[in-house]
């Protein structure tokens, strides 16, 4: 972030629009001076006050609660003023101008988004993975998000990212140490019993590794697409999974143009589905292009819901559409309308193999049969998306990740196998094993902050709310 990293900032926190309350949030260096000026007194430090919030003629713009909280014990580390006033977009801005207004010759400015956290961050208040998770947590779709976020943001995630890291330290300080006296680099890895010390950390690591791919999935999600021919049933579907109305169902066919996205949850786990244009030729403009985006999003997704008619299994048309979906794609090979068939006609399309491994294609593939509009089958579809999306029922998903921290993980751990590879050589590459573990180390920080450029500063926190 390019702004000024001391000046006074100030921005309504609250959500915009109208609530019974709404909160200002003033973060700087000093705000004893803004305090006096705007209030004409002191304010104790932790205490709330009853108190007019006056314009510069004296007058009441509203009334309500101030709360200063004294350096370094705020949420930025800074001096921090909250106002709470009424809740309504032009009273809080009325008393948020006040404040710029009284904040000038301090040089006072509206907030960046994300700037108290970053503060926060800058001030060691909180840990690059910590100020995430407050992202996360406000951003969090379900309970089971939110849990996991609070969790980060406790810390619950870093301390092991940190215990990691000292374990690497005290194998580091012990390999330079010995870098400086070359005679004894042989035994080195004997001495300290330094192979297994390496073994351990490389087995909490895998763990970690598999904590962060389910901590990801509850942030990520898994991108769902629905494709299949026009009137397979891909709405019914979509609206049975969502639980009400939202995309729009008739029989006649090529109906859904555009696409509609919905987002569901299955066990906390959010998954984003997009009901897409029935993919079919045809000479209709709109229609052609609505088909289009369909495939666009198809070449987008994390699975995909082959959708079929039961009673025309895997007909010309769905081979030709098995045959252009993307090669690395799991596949889900649904049937549909299964209560319009008769039981032999059942039987026999339960004994059938499924129509992608009878192809060239390397995906995977999983058929499914279900009755959108009975609701018939619903479960095992649900299950089975959760399974692809690499979902571990029952398995703790104790805090939520990111991407990111997953990437840095996985190289962290690259980095302790090239050195693990480096030591079973057992020659004089002692360098490059302190060299390898210099870079898994360095990977691990960079999770937490202690290592990391601005440019990922600046993306994390631009990504945030303004006022948080
Ligand atoms: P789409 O074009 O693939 O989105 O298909 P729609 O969801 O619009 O459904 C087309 C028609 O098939 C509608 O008349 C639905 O009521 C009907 N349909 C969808 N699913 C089922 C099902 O499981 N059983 C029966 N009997 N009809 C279904
Ligand atoms: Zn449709």
């Amino acid at each position: 972030m390019s702004a000024p990293a001391n000046d006074p900032i100030a921005a309504i926190a609250t959500a915009p629009g109208r609530g019974g309350i709404g909160v200002i949030r003033i973060s700087g260096p000093d705000l004893t001076g803004l305090i006096s000026q705007l209030f004409g007194r002191e304010l104790a430090a932790r205490h709330a006050y009853f108190l007019p919030f006056c314009d510069s003629k004296g007058e009441p713009i509203d009334e309500g609660i101030a709360i200063y909280f004294r350096a370094p014990n705020s949420y930025t580390g800074e001096d921090v003023l909250e106002l709470q006033g009424h809740g309504g977009p032009a009273v809080l801005k009325r008393i948020l101008d006040r404040c710029l207004q009284v904040g000038v010759p301090m040089r006072m400015r509206h907030a960046e988004p994300g700037e108290f956290t970053q503060r926060a961050f800058l001030n060691n208040r909180l840990d690059l993975a910590q100020a995430e998770a407050v992202a996360d947590l406000i951003d969090a779709s379900s309970e089971a998000a939110a849990r996991s976020a609070m969790a980060s943001l406790s810390g619950s995630f870093s301390t092991q990212v940190n215990n990691l890291a000292d374990q690497i330290i005290h194998l580091r300080m012990l390999v330079e140490a010995t870098l400086d006296f070359p005679e004894e680099e042989i035994e080195f890895l004997e001495k300290y019993q330094a192979r297994e010390t390496l073994g351990g950390i490389i087995g909490d690591m895998a763990e970690l590794v598999r904590q962060a791919r389910q901590g990801m999935i509850l942030r990520e999600g898994l991108h769902v697409v629905l494709a299949g021919q026009p009137n397979v049933g891909k709405s019914s579907l979509l609206n049975a999974l969502a639980g009400d109305d939202i995309a729009i169902v008739t029989p006649i066919a090529g109906t859904t143009r555009d696409k509609v996205t919905q987002q569901i949850h299955i066990e906390g786990v959010p998954i984003h589905i997009v009901d897409t244009a029935g993919l079919r030729d045809t000479d209709d403009t709109v229609e052609s292009i609505g088909i289009a985006r369909s495939w666009a999003e198809i070449a987008k997704a994390n699975v995909i819901i082959h959708l079929q008619d039961a009673r025309t299994p895997n007909d010309e048309l769905d081979a030709g559409i098995t045959q252009r979906l993307p090669q690395r794609t799991p596949v889900l090979e649904v049937f549909n309308k299964i209560d319009l068939l008769d039981e032999a006609a059942l039987k026999a399309l339960i004994a059938r193999p499924a129509a992608g491994g009878n192809t060239a294609s390397s995906h995977e593939v999983s058929r499914i049969l279900i009755s959108a509009v009975h609701e018939t089958g619903l479960d095992v579809l649900r299950s089975k998306l959760l399974q692809i999306a690499g979902w571990n029922p029952g398995a703790e998903s104790p805090w939520l990740a990111r991407e990111r921290h997953l990437e840095a993980l996985q190289k962290a751990a690259q980095h302790l196998l090239n050195a693990k590879d480096h030591a079973a050589q057992n020659d004089r590459v002692l360098d490059l094993f302190a060299e390898e573990l210099r870079l898994a180390h360095e990977s691990l920080w960079s999770i937490t902050g202690q290592f990391s450029s601005d440019d990922l500063l600046g993306e994390i926190f631009s990504n945030f709310c303004i006022g948080k």
